[in-house]
């Protein structure tokens, strides 16, 4: 495998953004997913990226309340954890007022409120910030949440966004979306790029990529900002790419991913989130990924 920072639009193209997204007719109330077309299973709205990152205006009518229930409850929640404190310092528009950050271990919360203040309380005098060159470093212990759920979060993006024709080519991996529990290896491996000190975005950016050309390398990409994070995946399951050569694959992936370690070395941010262990991280609100312990990460 191997990653390549230089290419990434000579190979791929922008495919699907969510801004053009539209449920053709046709498609209304019947589940992409698991095949259900009783019009008492859509009894929600579902969001086409979740609600919290700040999606108030795209929805899908192709995803029925069962699904609806199993994505929202455990992946986009295990997303929501991973990424709650650091972008509780950012006015992301919802339905709800802002909510509540509450870190329980640290005994502080934050909370940003419509006059565009962003409060802090602590009920003790507590060790939960620094201030170190004018800046002050606050650091909490995350929620915990489950990378391959966090992963198959993102995988369900890029899923949504597809057309029936697309999406027919990833039959095989329904059976493993739709079992949180299951784990079962796809024909990509579960690699989630990072970036957590992008420029943050208020409203969520999701991007499907699909390869122009012919290359070694996978046919579909999902890019997706929320605040301070970006991430890029790359689609397992399809099967028009077992004619891959496995042994040799390309990753071209943004530059974005480029960071600079502890001993000032470059390497890429990137997570193997094939788990299903409960991790907790602590962030601070610089925070690099060196404290990002517990998922593998083979460069850093
Ligand atoms: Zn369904």
């Amino acid at each position: 495998m191997v990653y390549e920072v230089q290419n990434i639009s000579e190979i791929y193209s922008e495919y699907i953004t969510m801004t053009d997204y539209e449920t053709k007719k046709s498609e209304y109330f019947n589940c992409k997913y698991c095949g259900t077309n009783n019009k008492k299973r859509f009894r929600s709205k579902a969001h086409l990226i979740p609600e919290f990152t700040g999606n108030k205006e795209w929805f899908c009518y192709d995803e029925c309340d069962n699904c609806n229930h199993i994505f929202g409850n455990y992946y986009e929640n295990a997303l929501k954890n991973f990424g709650a404190f650091k972008n509780s310092f950012l006015p992301i528009k919802r339905k709800k007022p802002h909510p509540k950050y509450i870190d329980g271990h640290k005994k502080f919360s934050i909370k940003y409120r419509n006059d565009n203040t962003l409060v802090m309380n602590t009920s003790e005098i507590g060790n939960f910030f620094d201030i170190e060159n004018d800046n002050i470093k606050v650091s909490s212990v995350t929620p915990p949440f489950i990378p391959l759920y966090v992963y198959k979060c993102l995988f369900k993006f890029g899923l949504a966004l597809m057309n029936t024709s697309d999406f027919q080519k990833f039959k095989s991996s329904i059976p493993w979306l739709l079992n949180k529990d299951m784990k079962i290896k796809g024909n990509i491996p579960y690699i989630m790029l990072l970036n957590s000190q992008t420029k943050p975005v208020v409203k969520p950016i999701a991007i499907l990529l699909k390869r122009k050309k012919e290359y070694n390398s996978p046919e579909y990409s999902l890019v997706f900002q929320w605040g301070f994070y970006f991430f890029q995946i790359f689609l397992p399951f399809n099967s028009l790419d077992e004619n891959l050569d496995y042994n040799e694959l390309k990753f071209p992936v943004f530059e974005n991913f480029v960071i600079k370690n502890n001993k000032g070395n470059f390497g890429l941010s990137y997570y193997d989130m094939d788990s299903l262990s409960k991790v907790k991280s602590i962030y601070d609100a610089n925070f690099g990924l060196k404290n990002f312990k517990k998922i593998k990460s083979p460069l850093i």
